[in-house]
């Protein structure tokens, strides 16, 4: 979509782009899309006005584009292959090839905003994020802001956007069983040595992830078209009962850190 310019918002839920219509009039409406990149869970679309869009898809959103092509991505519904708008349709961005990129987003905890892209690194809780697990000059970052978390389950720690950012539940169950180290364990009882393996393990899983077509389900579409299946990539989660792919053992089911949580009781003692 970089390059295009955006004719016309839609807005069929004010909650999801909580914006004054006088705002998105003269900050969104005719600007061209001169970037798109990631910050933590956060996408950011750049805008030639000086002004970027900023959107987190929560638990349900998702990004779907209608055009000469139908592609998109986010939490697996059957709104990504529906004819557009439906009803998670919240938000509608109408380009100026005839496209329209739509925000769906079923329980509504997602949103869109628009604000001044220097204002974009400044904003609280994007200026308080941990380094990216894809920055691998983040390393000392990471390890200077999960040592202060010493008491805290390492899992815990992993899903702290602000010890690390951008990991979730998935990729953090993932990175555990790849470093053999107990989700439960608190964070003082792991080495450097550990920290470092767990912080590459976590780019590992991400690049592995991307490569196979993301997280999402059977519905999933990249942005080259390609269907995605439905986490190819995971050698624990969701996969208790099954055996362990690196020792045969049984993989188990608890909770840690409020959410369930799957490893290989023999590779990641206690
Ligand atoms: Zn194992």
């Amino acid at each position: 979509m970089v390059g295009r310019r955006i004719e016309a918002v839609e807005v069929f839920e004010a909650k999801s782009f909580p914006l004054e219509p006088g705002a998105i009039v003269t900050w969104v409406e005719g600007a061209r899309l001169t970037a798109a990149r990631r910050r933590a869970k956060l996408l950011i679309l750049d805008l030639d006005d000086d002004y970027s869009l900023l959107g987190h898809l929560k638990m349900t959103g998702q990004m779907v584009v209608r055009g000469a092509e139908d592609w998109g991505g986010g939490h697996p519904t059957d709104s990504l292959l529906a004819h557009l708008p439906d009803r998670s349709t919240r938000v509608a961005f109408h380009l100026d090839d005839g496209s329209r990129l739509f925000f769906n987003d079923q329980r509504k905890f997602g949103w869109i905003t628009a604000l001044p892209t220097a204002d974009v690194e400044q904003l609280p809780f994007i200026a308080k994020l941990g380094p990216e697990p894809l920055d691998p000059a983040g390393f000392a970052d990471f390890r200077r802001r999960i040592e202060r978390h010493g008491r805290t389950s390492i899992k815990a720690a992993i899903l702290n956007q602000e010890i690390v950012a951008g990991v979730g539940n998935i990729y953090a169950d993932e990175s555990l069983w790849a470093t053999r180290l107990h989700p439960a364990r608190p964070v003082a009882e792991g080495s450097a040595r550990k920290l470092r393996e767990l912080f590459t393990a976590a780019a590992d899983v991400m690049n592995l992830s991307i490569e196979l077509g993301g997280s999402t389900d059977r519905n999933y579409i990249d942005a080259e078209g390609r269907k995605g299946s439905y986490l190819t990539f995971a050698r624990v989660f969701r996969r208790d009962g099954l055996p362990c792919p690196r020792c045969g053992q049984i993989i188990r089911k608890c909770r840690v850190a409020g959410r369930g949580t799957h490893y290989c009781p023999v590779c990641q003692r206690r």
